[in-house]
């Protein structure tokens, strides 16, 4: 692995389902060396699936519900690829995934523009600046004109946009993809013998002769309509603009027929960020700190459903990581040695010897690191800003078999742990409360009690629907707001207090009684 920090490119897909995120994927990994076969990002899938039967509900509904890393090293530099489940439900785990990154590429189905979740997605990398490149997908298909397409990122998105390459011809003229930036076209080569991209055909201008002759005769005309105003009616790229996220490169290109992915990666390696400082306290930490900092973004449990053990997800901030150092966890202050830690390879997990900032490791452990967890040579730092979510729907859990508790108990624990759900403990009666963002949480809540822990479970309606954090600066005050609302008072697992309500109404109404409370959406961990 190359050994300093500015190597690493840490970025995640977002898309909307069937934009071809999987797509992309696999062809990034194709093309950057990583894998040589097409279909083997799904095949992995498969065999992973086959392996949990959780993972059924993945299946039925044809959605990606768990995110991974994967990690590939590509002229010189070092990608991580993280994926982010696309599905609106899935909205905790994902917003997560995208505090651990630098950049992100969001791809746009060409036919269909941006749908809502590319647009969700886009709203938590703007949140905190994420710099984006926008790949434009499917261009072998009839679909919106380019333009169109410019146009609709550049008004939604408020974003200047920077055309990199152009399509030449779009669905059945599609014949290649011009590059605006070193003038050539990329053209398929014969099926037979073709290599990735097909062939590149250098240009001195987009109206060498060369390029009419190598492409279809009416997707030339539509080319020659359009060069003009692609090549000079855009901002033109600009390197500080991509990276404050005022500004997104877009490429155009075809993942399935692999068309426009080399120069995609070859942008991404070119002008996306390296690590960058990652906001704790009492002070950012930064790439160049020699104490070793990351923080824990996703915990995974029973990977292989033989061992009960999960692996935990940390993105490193500072440092250089070296196997089997001993690193603090904040809040706790206990001191863990990290003995086996993963690397997620495109193919294979290997045992990680060191690691640089921006890289992920995965750190097996039987329960004591959690999401939002910083782990740190230093005892004195803590990572903000990985905020835990006001639940939508709340249900009680109710035991078809009664002597299960303790196993239900468990279970709850240890998806709440993973952030598929949070669980609460009401002050009055003994059923647990379950919130979660999203109905399919609750889906893989019952399916999973079923596959894994072999507890039978009903989730019943529950009086609210709703959850906030409360706090005050005056002790008593919130003493006696929680004695006033003792039917609506919980805790969380961490022994926070938490009031359940109806809905948003009743929130706002009790906000305004209690001026003295704060009532929070988010729990921050700090
Ligand atoms: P995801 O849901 O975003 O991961 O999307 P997939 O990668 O699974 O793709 C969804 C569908 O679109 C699949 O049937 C793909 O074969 C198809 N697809 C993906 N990329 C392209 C493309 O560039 N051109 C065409 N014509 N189809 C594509």
């Amino acid at each position: 692995m190359s050994q300093n920090h500015p190597d690493r490119r840490t970025f995640a897909i977002i898309s909307h389902p069937d934009a071809g995120k999987t797509t992309l994927t696999e062809k990034l990994l194709v093309a950057g060396g990583a894998i040589h076969m097409a279909g083997e990002v799904k095949a992995r899938g498969q065999a992973r699936r086959a392996r949990s039967d959780w993972m059924k509900i993945e299946q039925q509904r044809g959605i990606s519900v768990t995110s991974s890393v994967m990690t590939f090293e590509h002229q010189g530099l070092v990608f991580n690829l993280l994926d982010t489940p696309g599905h609106e439900d899935f909205s905790e785990d994902t917003y997560r995934t995208l505090t651990a990154v630098d950049s992100a590429v969001m791809v746009i189905d060409a036919a269909k523009g941006i749908e809502p979740q590319t647009l969700k997605l886009f709203e938590v990398c703007r949140l905190r600046s994420v710099p984006i490149i926008t790949f434009i997908n499917k261009v072998d298909r009839e679909g919106q004109s380019p333009f169109e397409l410019l146009d609709e990122v550049a008004d939604r998105l408020a974003l200047d946009v920077c055309p990199m390459n152009w399509p030449v011809g779009m669905g059945g003229t599609f014949s290649g993809l011009y590059d605006l930036v070193e003038p050539s076209l990329a053209v398929p080569g014969k099926e037979a013998s073709r290599a990735f991209e097909g062939e590149r055909i250098a240009l001195t201008r987009h109206d060498d002769p060369k390029l009419a002759a190598a492409v279809d005769s009416r997707a030339l005309d539509q080319f020659n309509e359009e060069i003009e105003l692609a090549s000079a009616g855009y901002a033109s790229f600009d390197v500080d603009a991509y990276r404050n996220g005022d500004l997104t490169p877009v490429y155009f290109g075809s993942a399935l027929k692999e068309f426009g992915v080399v120069d995609l990666l070859a942008g991404l390696a070119a002008h996306a960020p390296g690590p960058q400082p990652q906001p704790a306290e009492p002070a950012p930490v930064r790439p160049d700190d020699d104490a070793v900092t990351g923080f824990v973004f996703k915990v995974q449990a029973n990977m292989n459903p033989a061992h009960r053990d999960r692996i935990a997800f940390m993105r490193l901030c500072s440092g250089k990581f070296e196997r089997g150092m001993r690193l603090t966890q904040g809040g706790t202050g206990k001191a863990i040695a990290i003995s086996r830690p993963m690397l997620f390879l495109a193919q294979d997990r290997e045992m990680a010897e060191e690691a640089w900032p921006g890289d992920i490791i995965g750190i097996p452990n039987h329960g004591t690191l959690r999401v939002g967890d910083t782990l740190s040579e230093r005892s004195d730092v803590m990572i903000t800003g990985l905020p835990n979510f006001a639940p939508e729907i709340l249900r009680r859990v109710a035991l078809v078999d009664p002597t299960k508790t303790k196993q239900l108990r468990k279970a709850l624990d240890d998806m709440a742990e993973e952030g598929i759900i949070q669980v609460f403990y009401p002050e009055i009666g003994a059923n647990m409360i379950v919130g979660v963002v999203g109905q399919l949480q609750l889906d893989v809540l019952i399916s999973r009690l079923e596959a894994e822990y072999k507890v039978e479970a009903k989730l019943e309606a529950s009086p609210w629907d709703t959850a906030r954090w409360i706090a005050s600066d005056d002790a008593a005050a919130l003493k006696q707001f929680q004695a006033d609302n003792r039917g609506a008072a919980a805790t969380d697992r961490d022994g926070a207090p938490v009031f359940m309500a109806k809905d948003a109404w009743e929130v706002g109404y009790v906000t305004q009684r209690n001026p003295s409370i704060r009532f929070t959406a988010t729990k921050e961990r700090v």
